[in-house]
């Protein structure tokens, strides 16, 4: 069994990261260039990292299952990036930050990380306007900043609705650099499919080639992950389509434990579902409630279109109910005001599940243009997918699934419980708690890879200078192949009925509506035994076209879906686990009388953290136990 030690470094909380990086083991430039480290994915956090470590001297080797790393997932990021400047002299600090993430969290995350992401945030911000980063300024010259849910400062950067690309193209252009002089070999259109662990340490992977279907062996010395959210476990999502969780999963299985699956984040302002047919959601930026205002009509079932309800028969809920932080409250508790009102009869539109998200003060107060300016590619975005013109008539929002708290348990070192594996961003479960705050994801993914891991990895790697390459034909790689071979002619042998997307599409119907916005103990159990029956449907009735060895989605698609429903029954189980509610993880049995999220700190104030322990058997559950020396652990109030 592998040790849960969160290694967090003694001292004051604020001198934690300092101390930790005048004491850290280093690794002098002659054995850099021997080492080798093998990143998996290309977004911000794994460009960062890649492109940092190859800068430090390391030999990288860099894969995603795109066609470019400029494709990964965070291209799509919309609202801002976060960090604590203060350029706005509206009292913003490293310990704001800091406190604002934690509470925002619902106190369920590690103060000694969110503490180290308070203070490196505002170099990310320095870090990207050199690399040509195109940040909104202000007038004068100065970058511009917003406001975000649950905070009361305006920390947000950003590039229009485009932050995520103009960061991504910012980390891939120092990527690319790092290409240019060999010190990073980049593997497109490669998935890795395994993790090849060596006297207990990780030290390869194995990878499908996806245009040609070969399987490869790659050493490194070290593993990265950087491979992104599940959030696609629930079919409709925000994510981008490929987004899964295979890299995680399969790292799970060999023994790294997984940290708050059931974390799961939803986002209030999304385009309401608008039939069966779809595959895909689409976000409309938290960015956008800094002036948009959310509103029902104060009549239920109100037939009337927004424009003809005059001011005083609306419910402007959020301002009701949060009078501080008004429309701007966390996406958990937004999320679920929203559902309140719609399950209650207020909601608007042809399925009565949306509320509306109105622009009409905001562009009576400054003009048109001026909102063009701030959100045009989002105004644009929203009439192209619903025909309808937000500068006219108010947008019609509901909460849809965005984020993933959870992810590999990961110790202050970024290390998982594999010694030498290594898991960064979105994929792994550190900073954000239950609930995720708006604009944190790309600083805590950048934050992670400009910043943490070169120094940490270090650490480890000293150990290991002399260490030579292993050769790929050592007996635990051409295990790890067979094992990843033999899936996949499993797979293709089945021959059955339904599509991959069809099983896929119901996996993300059950885990919708029961380990959700709302979960309870009766739906729970009843998830689990239906997950367990589809997963036992999928490897008898599956079909898959195609043939293994050449380019074939339905293939890629069908191991990501067999690993989705494994996780989904963690996820579940995880959430029966947690008698208690708090942030995104809402259990019904556990709410106040105004309905909000009523945590159990006594008895759950832990990261939940799972270990593997084979197929068809219940998972171990190991808790880190949260403390807290700095914040005082309370209700959360935005009223
Ligand atoms: C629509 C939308 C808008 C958002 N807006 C914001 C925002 O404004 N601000 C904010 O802070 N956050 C935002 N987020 C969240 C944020 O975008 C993500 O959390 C973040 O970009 C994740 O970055 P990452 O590097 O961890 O993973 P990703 O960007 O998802 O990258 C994952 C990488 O891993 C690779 N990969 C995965 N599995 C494998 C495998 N098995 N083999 C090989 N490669 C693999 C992929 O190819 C890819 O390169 C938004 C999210 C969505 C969905």
């Amino acid at each position: 069994m592998a040790q849960l030690d969160s290694k967090i470094p003694p001292g004051e909380l604020s001198e934690k990261w300092t101390d930790y990086r005048s004491t850290v083991k280093l690794v002098n430039p002659a054995n850099k260039r021997h080492l080798e480290i093998i990143v998996v994915g290309s977004g911000l956090a794994g460009a960062s990292a890649a492109a940092s470590l190859a800068e430090l001297g390391y030999k990288v080797k860099v894969f995603c299952f795109q066609d470019s790393p400029r494709r990964a997932h965070s291209i799509a990021a919309q609202g801002g990036i976060n960090a604590a400047k203060n350029y706005a002299n509206d009292g913003d600090s490293t310990f704001r930050l800091f406190y604002d993430t934690i509470k925002g969290g619902d106190f369920r995350a590690r103060e000694a990380n969110v503490y180290r992401l308070a203070e490196v945030s505002a170099n990310i911000i320095d870090q990207c306007v050199a690399q040509g980063v195109p940040f909104a300024r202000e007038y004068g010259g100065l970058l511009d900043t917003r406001s975000f849910g649950g905070v009361q400062v305006s920390r947000t950067f950003y590039a229009r609705g485009q932050t995520g690309q103009q960061l991504l193209l910012g980390a891939y252009s120092a990527l690319n650099r790092q290409i240019g002089k060999g010190q990073v070999k980049m593997y497109n259109r490669h998935e890795m499919l395994e993790t090849v662990i060596i006297d207990g340490k990780a030290r390869g992977i194995i990878a499908r080639d996806l245009i040609t279907g070969k399987l490869e062996r790659h050493f490194g010395h070290a593993v990265v992950l950087a491979s992104g959210g599940y959030g696609n476990v629930f079919y409709l999502s925000t994510n981008a389509m490929g987004c899964n969780t295979t890299a995680i999963w399969k790292a799970h299985k060999k023994g790294a434990y997984f940290g708050n699956p059931c974390f799961t984040q939803i986002h209030p302002t999304c385009i309401p579902i608008s039939g069966d047919h779809q595959s895909k959601l689409t976000l409309m930026s938290e960015s956008l409630r800094n002036d948009g205002r959310v509103w029902v009509p104060k009549k239920k079932d109100d037939p009337r279109k927004a424009i003809e309800i005059p001011e005083e028969e609306r419910d402007y809920f959020l301002e009701r109910r949060y009078p501080s932080f008004g429309n701007l409250v966390p996406r958990d508790v937004a999320s679920r005001a929203i559902k309140e009102r719609c399950d209650a009869g207020y909601g608007v539109g042809a399925s009565k599940q949306a509320a509306y998200l109105d622009f009409a003060d905001v562009i009576k107060r400054v003009g048109e243009d001026t909102v063009s300016a701030k959100y045009g590619n989002l105004f644009e975005m929203y009439e192209k997918i619903t025909g309808e013109n937000p500068y006219k008539v108010p947008m019609r929002i509901y909460p849809a699934i965005h984020y993933t708290m959870g992810g590999i348990w990961v110790d202050y070192n970024l290390m998982t419980t594999i010694p030498g594996l290594y898991a960064l961003g979105e994929c792994n479960f550190s900073d954000h708690g239950a609930n995720r705050l708006g604009a944190s994801a790309l600083m805590q993914g950048l934050a992670d890879g400009y910043f943490v891991l070169p120094y940490t990895i270090g650490d480890y790697l000293a150990g290991d200078i002399a260490t030579k390459p292993i050769p790929t034909d050592h007996p635990a790689f051409a295990e790890a192949e067979k094992s990843v071979r033999e899936q996949i002619e499993k797979l293709m042998s089945i021959g059955g009925k339904q599509s991959v997307e069809h099983l896929h599409k119901r996996l993300g119907k059950i885990m919708w509506n029961n380990c959700g916005m709302a979960r309870n103990e009766k739906g729970l159990i009843e998830a689990k035994a239906a997950v367990k029956a589809l997963r036992e449907e999928f490897w008898k009735d599956v079909r898959i076209l195609g043939k293994a060895d050449e380019f074939n989605p339905d293939l890629e698609k069908a191991g990501r879906v067999a690993d989705f429903m494994e996780l989904g029954e963690l996820m579940i189980d995880d959430a029966l686990n947690r008698r208690e509610s708090c942030g995104g993880h809402f259990r019904e049995e556990f709410q106040t009388e105004e309905g909000e999220a009523k945590r159990d700190d006594t008895n759950f104030a832990y990261v939940a953290a799972w270990e593997y322990k084979g197929k068809d058997k219940p998972s171990e559950l190991h808790k880190e136990e949260l403390k807290f020396d700095t914040v005082h652990l309370a209700q959360r109030s935005y009223k």
